[in-house]
């Protein structure tokens, strides 16, 4: 029933690693263009989350679906990957010796190596769309730059950009702004609250400030499951927040 109508929804999902549970019997319900932060301690289950949503682990128990009812939960990888998940590794991974546009351009055509850029030809469509993809990275003015020459920030949002040019319908986002200046991330809650007006997106975040500025409802993760959930503000005033985090 809540499954029917929301994008992701984690249905009672425990993982165990030799008898560890990393995650218990977790419940996560992401709507259709909503933004989420996951945030909580180091070991809360964080990264495994985002590892049960991908199919690069699978659940001991509970169910994984996927606008409305599809079951990814038994899906591989890649099968997950093509329905629309887009994941951003913390470190950014981009083709150094090629411009950043071609960095686009090679990803709009799905193309997996760089060589094979040589035999592609943009279409007037995609090229439309890689100058609105530059727009949100903001990188239009450093399209003929190489990527080599961007900054580690600029590099971060080049790889969004080559996530939004898969057209996925849901982007997960681990720890963005780790090593970025404070003007950049700034910019990153913004160019992200952008990129959620057309997507859902799944931030899993330490920077408090940067949870701050993006301005959206936080689910607190603890010990395998959700602890809190709210505003910021709101799971910060929860005492059992507050326990975990102080150690009281
Ligand atoms: P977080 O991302 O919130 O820091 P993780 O999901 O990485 O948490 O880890 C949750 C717990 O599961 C940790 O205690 C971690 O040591 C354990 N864990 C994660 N992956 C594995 C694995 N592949 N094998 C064994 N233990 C793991």
């Amino acid at each position: 029933e809540k499954a029917k109508n929301s994008l992701l929804y984690l249905d009672g999902v425990s993982v165990s690693f030799d008898g560890f549970k990393a995650l218990r019997s977790l419940s996560l319900v992401i709507e259709p263009g909503e933004m989420r932060a996951i945030i909580g301690p180091n070991g809360a289950g964080k990264t495994t989350m985002m590892d049960v949503i991908t199919g690069k682990t699978k659940p001991d128990e509970g169910d994984v679906y996927f606008a409305g009812d599809t079951d990814l939960t038994r899906m591989d990888e890649a099968s997950i990957a093509s329905l629309g998940i887009g994941r951003k590794f913390q470190k950014p991974t981009v083709f150094e010796s090629h411009t950043v546009w071609n960095n686009i351009d090679l990803a709009l055509a799905g193309v997996r190596g760089p060589f094979a850029t040589l035999f592609h030809r943009t279409s007037l469509r995609e090229t439309a769309r890689i100058e609105e993809i530059l727009d949100i990275i903001r990188l239009a003015d450093k399209k003929e730059w190489l990527a080599a020459n961007l900054s580690h920030g600029q590099k971060q949002w080049l790889e969004i950009g080559m996530l939004l040019a898969q057209e996925p319908q849901l982007l997960l986002v681990d720890e963005p702004v780790a090593g970025m200046t404070d003007a950049e991330t700034r910019e990153t809650a913004a160019l992200l609250r952008e990129i959620a007006k057309t997507k859902s997106v799944v931030v899993v975040e330490h920077d408090m400030s940067f949870v701050r500025e993006l301005d959206v409802k936080v689910t607190v993760l603890h010990q395998g499951s959700v602890l809190s959930e709210g505003t910021l503000d709101a799971v910060s005033a929860d005492p059992t927040v507050i326990e975990v985090y102080l150690g009281r």
